[in-house]
């Protein structure tokens, strides 16, 4: 856990105690954001403004950021939205009043203990926070209102509606090992939206699905790919099964020599129904 949110797009200016709390003034630093609405990068900015931001307590004490975000000019002609704020879901999500750890963090204690039980935690650890407010944020992940904040890791794969007729799409965070979002099918463009109005993206865990290798490529085009390990191990065993498929007589000549070696191994290939 790092003092700062994600110390690869924030840095600290100045950290100091003010009445009973700690602030940290902190600023971004990635040269260039991404246009919520197109997706088109731009580096121009139009203007800065001041965030405060609550996140995890210090022993006890409150710790608020004070963060300067900028807005940038989309330079995108066609582009709806001239000017955007940079997005930093890694820190915290848009109109969020808290960091995202501490969202997490607090969502976590609702869920496990109740919203009585979480305020009280809260409160040992130099939170105040109401009940309520707490099982609010729980029923509105459930709803469907709160934003969903894009992992730097994130693994896609589909799933059955209903088996062999209507399929979706499901997003996991694999950091927190936790499912953030069901898309209704599993086509490009779907998932492409999805990670245009989800910046943030820097792994990309994913099936064999040319749907999804397509999306990623338009959506994030800097994201790294890879396949995720039961496809890899699916991959390797079709490679397998197809070279054996080439190679059956030598494979049957070669089963009784290894046979002989080893009593275990079937004496001929394909294995006969009830052979070892
Ligand atoms: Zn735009």
């Amino acid at each position: 856990m790092s003092l700062l949110p994600d110390p690869a797009c924030l840095t600290l200016k100045v950290m100091r105690q003010n009445g009973d709390a700690i602030v940290i003034d902190a600023q971004t630093t990635t040269a260039m954001a991404t246009c919520p609405l197109c997706g088109c990068v731009s580096g121009r900015i139009h203007s800065r403004y001041r965030r405060t931001l609550l996140d995890l307590p210090w022993q006890g004490v409150p710790v608020r950021f004070h963060l300067t975000v900028r807005k940038f000019r989309c330079l995108n002609p066609d582009c709806a939205r001239s000017i955007f704020v940079e997005r930093i879901p890694s820190v915290a999500a848009c109109h969020a009043q808290k960091t995202t750890r501490l969202s997490y963090v607090l969502l976590q204690l609702a869920w496990l203990t109740g919203g009585e039980a979480a305020a009280r935690i809260a409160r040992l650890v130099g939170l105040t926070l109401s009940p309520d407010s707490l099982l609010y944020r729980l029923k509105a992940i459930s709803n469907g209102r709160l934003p969903v904040v894009a992992p730097r890791v994130l693994g896609v794969d589909d799933f059955a509606f209903r088996r062999g007729h209507v399929y979706g799409t499901i997003l996991i965070d694999l950091a927190k090992r936790c499912p953030i979002e069901l898309l209704p099918d599993r086509e490009t463009r779907t998932l492409q939206e999805w990670l245009t109005r989800h910046p943030g993206v820097e792994i990309l865990c994913r099936d064999r699905s040319p749907a999804y290798t397509e999306a990623a490529m338009k959506a994030v085009p800097e994201a790294i790919q890879v396949a995720d390990r039961w496809h890899l191990t699916k991959n390797l065993a079709e490679a397998i099964t197809r070279f054996l498929d080439q190679h059956r007589a030598e494979v049957r000549q070669a089963a009784p020599v290894l046979a002989a070696i080893d009593g275990d191994l079937p004496a001929v290939w394909p294995p006969t129904k009830g052979a070892a």
